[in-house]
């Protein structure tokens, strides 16, 4: 196949609706489409549907180095520009993403099949992002003081160079703007090795900073998957890697990048754990608990995947079950990835329902009419699962709740802390002790009380615990500002006195 594709059509695509005017995807480089040295495609599927809308290729070595060599060259003169005036780059990108919002939102949908409420709300978060980020030049201005007479040390933060993000496929526009504008107003410049499952959407968020002004080079993105990461990983140019997906691969990036002396920040899987308690308001906890395991279809790192019922909640899980079967595939849930997910979410029902768990909704052998060849699996709602399932220990990423049963809330916090996952718990309940309680012996990152999704908002840093995120700080927020700069500290004496040393 020929790696001389048109480039990406983003005129015809996102309005027209037509598959077909899709071809290879081609990578960003140096502020052109370049054609990859791939040999190898992958087809990228719109999962709704079941068809193919483009292809990706799996790049090599030789187009991560180019790719640096195109960022290496525009750090000198991005990084050396006032922040203010990267800022400015980034007020412009934020009023475009607001523009495209809804032909954004189309793309993900397109390619990862959530709603388009859904697709609207991660563009939304991104313009979030983006709104935090052009306050970097307050956030990030450094220190000064007078420590000594005539004496004054400084700090004043400096970009790292070029560096490296590598993006899931669950949300194929936020995911990559969490770190894009930060780590570019702090005046480093990137590659983007977006998910090959989803990478439209990337190409797009390219096309709209180069329209908001941002410098060629700046930002480069060099689609493919593992040879691309580890090319990366390994590469002497790439400063920092920044990686979310499965704990599998952030392990394994985040063991290489290190190796290579790289500083790493890897966000991995999750297995949510939400504990609900007796006192706990009925209809809220129903239709937030609800919301959590079935929104984005249970693809989100924040998604409840285990409920644990303390004493009796019987009337909760009742209601639970009524608010899930009104969650229809196609209507107000959206398909899963792929064919391989659909089979291997619905094999984790099967295995727990063999060993003994009773599935009071079942969202198996989900059909949509007129979507017939689409990945869908129904809400699916599991009671009297065991802590030793593999379902209750595993990440199953789809729209499926395990209720697990505890006598009491040290039990129920010793299921959660047993998981060897920490991104996020919650707690249901009236009772302010108890609340306070389980917030303190949770073992996660990102705590909710009566929130099915404890998403922190901008400037509060996002990123879990343990298994969960491997490397220090958070990924954004202002936690990134640590991640993304590095200090220098400078002492100056102006004291004219000679025999007055600087601890005087
Ligand atoms: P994934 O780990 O399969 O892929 C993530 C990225 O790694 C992709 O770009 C992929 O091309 C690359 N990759 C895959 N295998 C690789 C390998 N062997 N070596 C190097 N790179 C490799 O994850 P996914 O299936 O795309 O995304 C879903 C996962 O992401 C879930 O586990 C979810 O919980 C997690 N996730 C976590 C967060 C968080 O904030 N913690 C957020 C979103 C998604």
């Amino acid at each position: 196949m020929s790696s001389t594709a048109d480039t990406f059509p983003l005129q015809t695509k996102p309005t027209s609706g037509k598959p077909e005017s899709f071809r290879i995807l081609k990578n960003y480089v140096d502020g052109n489409w370049v054609s990859s040295h791939a040999t190898e495609y992958l087809p990228v599927m719109n999962p709704s549907v079941g068809l193919q809308i483009a292809e990706v290729p799996l790049s090599t070595s030789k187009d991560v180095d180019d790719a640096v060599r195109a960022a290496e060259q525009a750090f000198r003169s991005w990084s050396t520009m006032p922040i203010k005036e990267r800022a400015q780059v980034f007020y412009r990108y934020k009023a475009l993403l607001e523009k495209n919002a809804q032909v954004l939102a189309e793309l993900v949908h397109e390619e990862n099949g959530k709603t388009m409420s859904e697709a609207m709300a991660e563009v939304e978060k991104s313009i979030e992002v983006t709104e935090f980020a052009c306050s970097m030049p307050q956030l990030a201005s450094g220190e000064i003081l007078e420590v000594s007479r005539g004496v004054e040390c400084r700090i004043d933060r400096y970009p790292l160079g070029v560096v490296a993000t590598i993006t899931p496929f669950n949300f194929p526009n936020m995911v990559p703007n969490w770190t894009i504008p930060n780590a570019l107003v702090l005046g480093n410049t990137m590659i983007l090795k977006p998910s090959e499952q989803v990478p439209l959407s990337s190409s797009m968020i390219a096309e709209l900073l180069k329209e908001a002004g941002l410098p060629a080079g700046v930002f480069n993105i060099v689609n493919g998957s593992q040879a691309v990461v580890e090319a990366m990983c390994d590469h002497p140019g790439i400063q920092a890697i920044s990686f979310v997906g499965s704990t599998r691969v952030a392990k394994i990036v985040y063991t290489r990048a290190t190796s290579h002396l790289k500083r790493a920040l890897c966000l991995g899987g999750a297995k949510n754990h939400l504990i609900v308690l007796p006192d706990a308001s009925e209809d809220m906890t129903a239709s937030n608990v609800a919301a959590s395991m079935s929104g984005c279809a249970g693809q989100r790192c924040m998604a409840a995947s285990a409920m644990i019922a303390v004493g009796n909640v019987d009337r909760i899980i009742q209601k639970l079950c009524d608010e899930a079967r009104k969650i229809v595939p196609g209507r107000n849930l959206g398909a899963v990835i792929s064919k391989k997910a659909k089979e291997r979410i619905e094999g984790y029902i099967t295995e727990a329902e063999r060993q003994g768990a009773k599935v009071l909704v079942d969202g198996r052998k989900a059909v949509v009419e007129g979507k017939e060849n689409g990945y869908y699996v129904g809400p699916t709602v599991i009671d009297y699962v065991l802590p030793e399932m593999r379902i209750a220990q595993e990440e199953v990423f789809g729209p499926v709740l395990s209720i697990i049963r505890a006598k009491n809330v040290d039990e129920a916090i010793k299921i959660e802390n047993n998981s060897p996952y920490g991104n996020a718990a919650s707690v249901f309940t009236q009772s302010g002790g108890m609340a306070r309680y389980v917030i303190e012996h949770a073992s996660a990152g990102m705590i909710g009380v009566n929130i099915g999704v404890p998403v922190p908002r901008e400037p509060f840093s996002f990123g879990g615990w343990n298994d969960s995120k491997f490397g220090s700080g958070d990924i954004t927020g202002k936690s990134s500002i640590e991640f993304f700069t590095k200090l220098k500290k400078t002492t100056t004496k102006w004291n004219p006195e000679s025999k007055v040393n600087w601890m005087s």
